[in-house]
């Protein structure tokens, strides 16, 4: 149904996300919202858990049918990802921008916002701070500035983070959310070993993006736009999109992250790794409530309903940016990975917020637990909580991956993994409390690993962590 321009194959922003495209298809999404035995017809092959398109999923996400979409979000997660949850922690490098994203206090029009950029020294540090929390996944953030952190200040501190081994601590995988680059300076990322590139799109319609991004290399919407088409290139397997819901129209903003997804399918055979659904929240000097745009709590866990139906195989993340409540009530209905313990400031870890350090916070956070608080309460709502980076350090990446995951194959290795990981945390860095919730929640759990042959490898790989050998996998 294509119209206008629209062109899934384009490696043109305006084709792929083609605006003309995306406003017919929520006018008829509008128009159909009450169309009962059409949204019926939707829900039934959304239940075979192959994904929809754009236009079905804005349908959806547009409809009154809140339960039976629930429901069968419910469903396809359980399904796809059992009741793991990945945890996670983002690592603030230095927050030096020559942007002027209005939204960000990072910006470099604002000159009460003291500057810092982590030393290579201060890099270990944070690193040993996050390995002692237990964390082994990082999301690296820089702000975009050519002097202060080129790309080979990134590379140095990639290089950096994976060469501590503190304890029995690692980072085993270092996902990037730097500015988008060049072609050539993705292929210097692959070749560092990064896991995920996110780069969240901020807002997908052009005149609202051209208004809060006044200035500086990220105010080019192509170019911020075609990023992942250039990361692809680079040889990046996995790519992370995302939106930052307040800034324009969420059903606008939802449907052309699908286009991008679709996009990124049609053209490279392989679609986004995951999806993250940032908040605007409130930072100094950015009042989140003159962005007309926010959304309430019950829109934000339908729009990941909405997703997870829309692209089962896809990850989706959610940050500290929520509170407790609302990432209960996502994680049940979508959500597969989440940050833990996070700081949002330079240097944040290792001196603690309220440190000697000016605070470089970039927002203020919205769920101040620390990662033990956090594991503990995910097994108490009945989540496994998981450290896995598995598939990535096994090439389980890109397209491998979503085949895998296509075939459900993944399950034989994430249920097990998420155990083996989550006993070294348990005797690594644990409470007393959260140590005998996490085994007794193994001990139900390995019960359900179906293949005889891997319970046994299990049980035999849980045993050697418990006589102190470390970083199994399947
Ligand atoms: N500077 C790079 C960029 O802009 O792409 C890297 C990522 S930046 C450190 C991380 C993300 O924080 C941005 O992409 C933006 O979506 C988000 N962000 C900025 N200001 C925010 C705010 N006030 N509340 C919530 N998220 C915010
Ligand atoms: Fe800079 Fe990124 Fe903040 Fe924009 S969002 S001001 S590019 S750090």
């Amino acid at each position: 149904m294509a119209s206008n321009n629209y062109n899934a194959k384009s490696p043109s922003a305006r084709e792929f996300i083609n605006h003309d495209e995306i406003m017919s298809t929520l006018a008829w999404a509008r128009e159909n919202k009450n169309n009962s035995e059409l949204i019926n017809q939707i829900l039934q092959k959304a239940s075979e858990k192959k994904g929809l398109g754009h236009r079905e999923a804005a349908l959806l996400l547009l409809s009154g049918n809140t339960d039976e979409i629930f429901a069968l979000a419910r469903e396809i997660k359980r399904e796809f990802y059992g009741e793991r949850v990945v945890l996670f922690a983002p690592l603030y490098l230095s927050n030096y921008c020559v942007n002027g994203c209005v939204y960000c206090p990072f910006n470099a029009g604002n000159s009460t916002m003291p500057r810092r950029k982590l030393t290579q020294e201060e890099i270990r540090r944070e690193v040993i701070a996050l390995q002692d929390m237990g964390h082994k996944r990082l999301a690296l953030e820089t702000g975009e500035h050519p002097e202060q952190s080129p790309i080979e200040y990134v590379l140095e501190s990639i290089k950096t983070i994976y060469s501590i081994n503190h304890k029995n601590g690692a980072i085993r995988r270092v996902n990037v959310n730097i500015a988008a680059t060049s072609v050539e300076d993705y292929r210097k990322l692959k070749d560092a070993g990064i896991g995920t590139y996110l780069l969240f799109q901020e807002t997908y319609h052009e005149e609202a993006y051209n208004k809060i991004h006044p200035s500086g290399p990220k105010s080019d919407y192509a170019y911020h736009t075609e990023a992942m088409d250039r990361a692809m290139q680079g040889g990046v397997d996995d790519v992370g999109l995302g939106v930052l819901f307040g800034l324009a129209d969420y059903a606008y903003e939802f449907t052309a992250m699908l286009m991008h997804a679709e996009h990124l399918e049609a053209a490279f055979g392989v679609g986004p790794h995951t999806l993250s659904v940032p908040r605007i929240r409130k930072a100094q000097g950015v009042e989140a409530a003159n962005f007309t745009h926010g959304i309430d709590d019950e829109t934000f866990a339908r729009i990941v309903a909405c997703l997870r139906i829309s692209a089962p195989y896809t990850g989706i993340i959610v940050s500290t940016r929520e509170s407790e409540d609302c990432r209960k009530k996502v994680l049940d209905v979508g959500v597969s990975q989440i940050s833990g313990g996070s700081r949002t400031s330079v240097g944040g870890y290792d001196v603690g917020d309220n440190g000697n350090c000016p605070d470089t916070k970039q927002f203020e956070v919205n769920d101040h637990r620390s990662l033990d608080e956090i594991v503990q309460w995910l097994i108490s709502i009945g989540h496994i909580p998981s450290f896995c980076t598995a598939c990535y350090r096994e090439g389980r990446v890109g397209d491998r991956f979503m085949k895998l995951c296509k075939t459900g194959q993944i399950q034989n290795c994430c249920h097990p993994n998420a155990l083996l990981t989550l006993q070294e945390y348990l005797l690594d860095y644990s409470s007393a409390r959260t140590r005998t919730a996490g085994e007794e929640l193994i001990t139900r759990e390995i019960l359900k690993v179906p293949s005889e042959k891997t319970r046994g490898i299990v049980l035999e790989n849980l045993e050697k962590i418990k006589q102190g050998s470390r970083d199994f996998r399947i």
